[in-house]
């Protein structure tokens, strides 16, 4: 880590913001060789916790980067989660490896990402705020304020995972439609001088307010309606007005000895209208906002940072042309359009008056889908991420098709597998390979060998197919069926090289 990168230097990629998109980027960035500079705004990492959790799906892509098992060993897994405000939801009935969440905190995600990402090479520089940006033909010069006064850093391409206020997406004009927020939750994490006063989960009081708590390490983490939330939301929240108002829907006197951290979160929903202008890019939270139904915003801007980081290294390396990046915005676009749909269903459930007998049905519905058998792997999927598909050619039927490959067992006698060989080719993709030898599927992909490794394997490992097309991402982008002719699966393995990894090397 060095202090000294914002002084007229170039580098391939300004990432903006250590949160876990930029940190998660950088990573990416990092490990496929692009010169990358991660650029946040606070000295220090933030002294307080938002999040506690990390989804399947974050697992499942951490397990191609061979991140996985350490972030396992960090906290204990659960089976179920919280759907529609009160009914359990089976993870144990999704189609993946990692069928539980994971409690760790989100601080120590970061720390875990950031270890990640200057350890795979990118530079992580704190203090150092973007205040403004401008981009041409080549490049992005950024206006950056520090310790020093300001300076300027320019780059090829800028990302910004500044959150969701995010200066860079402003700066770029790109707008941020959607719905405001209706309702706010004050949130405090607090040592109360009778910890007995507000035990955990639900205390509902007289005038059917109530406090939620949650007990944490050393602290209790409450959490109840803002009854009167300001003009300007972001205001800082008192030790005085939060005592009062758990207070009031309490019914009784709760007195709190420590507040560590106080704030207040709303539930608005909005998603970027472009994730892409021209070479400045957004990702996570600055891309998209949403209530807080499900606790998936940690995962989304993992699941962002890792659709982006290995088309953003191709289009850097000069290897693939940039309208790859055009392909981010589709499909994580697409994603953050599921995303705010989950949200916002599950949070009108979840915050509408129980009493409300025109929402009762829609609640028994939902319930009654997340514990039949038959249905609940499908909305577990959904609701975690697990669900996503990407467009992919090929045979169109596949259980594979677009969706993330499981980790197969690979080589002779199966001594590999699909994630351990994902994880040990930076910024690579993957032609699992089920076809004789000498077969005209292998040599279609040769012009591609800088980019594309083939792996041999048998074909009963690939589910009917005869070869599969991985990305870096581990999404399946073509599946080859024997039943279709071979020079016309070749010709469509090409076109689906070209398409997600530029040109060929040189011309056969
Ligand atoms: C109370 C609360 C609880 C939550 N609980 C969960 C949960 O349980 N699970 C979950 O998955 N999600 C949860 N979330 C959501 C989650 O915290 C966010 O979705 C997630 O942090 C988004 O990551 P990000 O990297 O996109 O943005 P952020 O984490 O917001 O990171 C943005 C970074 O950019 C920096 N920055 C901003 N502007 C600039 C600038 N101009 N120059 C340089 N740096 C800048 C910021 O300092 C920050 O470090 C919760 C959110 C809240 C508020």
């Amino acid at each position: 880590m060095t202090d000294d990168a914002t002084q007229d230097e170039t580098v391939d990629v300004l990432v903006v913001g250590a949160g876990p998109a930029g940190l998660a980027l950088g990573g990416e960035l990092g490990r496929a060789g692009v010169r990358a500079l991660v650029l946040e705004r606070e000295p220090e990492p933030p002294g307080y916790c938002r999040g506690f959790n990390l989804n399947a799906r974050s697992l499942e892509l951490f397990d191609r980067r061979g991140l996985a098992a350490r972030f396992l060993t960090e906290g204990p897994t659960v089976p179920t989660t919280m759907f529609v405000g009160a009914s359990r939801l089976d993870l144990t009935a999704m189609r993946a490896k990692h069928r539980y969440i994971l409690g760790i905190p989100q601080t120590r995600v970061e720390e875990l990402l950031a270890e990640w990402a200057v350890g795979s090479g990118a530079r992580l520089v704190r203090g150092r705020r973007l205040t403004g940006l401008w981009q041409d033909g080549d490049g992005v010069t950024a206006e950056v304020e520090g310790p020093d006064g300001p300076s300027t850093l320019r780059c090829r391409w800028l990302v910004g995972c500044d959150g969701g206020r995010s200066t860079v997406r402003k700066a770029a004009g790109i707008g941020f439609p959607g719905t405001p927020a209706r309702n706010f939750t004050l949130l405090g994490d607090v040592v109360l001088a009778d910890p007995s006063a507000v035990p955990y989960g639900p205390n509902t009081g007289p005038d059917g307010r109530s406090v939620f708590a949650i007990p944490r390490p050393g602290y209790v983490r409450l959490l109840t309606a803002d009854p009167a939330p300001p003009a300007d939301p972001h205001e800082p929240v008192s030790l005085d007005s939060f005592q009062r108002a758990i207070e009031a829907a309490l019914g009784h006197r709760a007195e709190i000895a420590e507040a560590r951290w106080l704030t207040r979160f709303g539930d608005a929903a909005r998603l970027a209208e472009r994730f892409r202008a021209g070479r400045i890019l957004l990702a996570g939270d600055a891309a998209h906002i949403h209530p807080p139904a499900g606790a998936i915003g940690v995962n989304a801007a993992i699941d962002d940072a890792v659709n982006l980081g290995w088309k953003l290294a191709l289009v850097a390396r000069g290897q693939a042309a940039d309208t790859l990046l055009d392909t981010y915005h589709d499909e994580r676009h697409a994603a953050g359009t599921r995303l705010l749909r989950n949200t916002r269903a599950q949070a009108v459930l979840a915050q509408a008056d129980g009493d409300d007998d025109r929402l009762a049905p829609v609640r028994e519905l939902l319930a009654e889908l997340a514990e039949s058998e038959a249905t609940a792997g499908p909305v577990a999927e959904e609701i975690t991420g697990v669900a996503t598909r990407y467009p992919a050619s090929g045979a169109p039927g596949h259980p594979w098709a677009g969706r993330m490959v499981p980790d197969l067992p690979l080589g002779p006698a199966g001594a590999d597998g699909l994630t351990a060989l994902l994880a040990r080719t930076p910024g690579g993709a993957l032609l699992l390979d089920g076809t004789p030898q000498a077969h005209p599927l292998s040599a279609a992909a040769h012009p591609w060998t800088d980019r594309v490794t083939t792996a041999h394997t048998h074909p009963q490992a690939l589910h009917g197919a005869h070869a599969v097309l991985v990305r870096p991402d581990g999404h399946a982008a073509w599946i080859g069926t024997p039943s279709a002719p071979v020079e016309m699966a070749a010709q469509e393995l090409r076109e689906s090289l070209a398409h997600w990894f530029g040109p060929p090397a040189a011309t056969a």
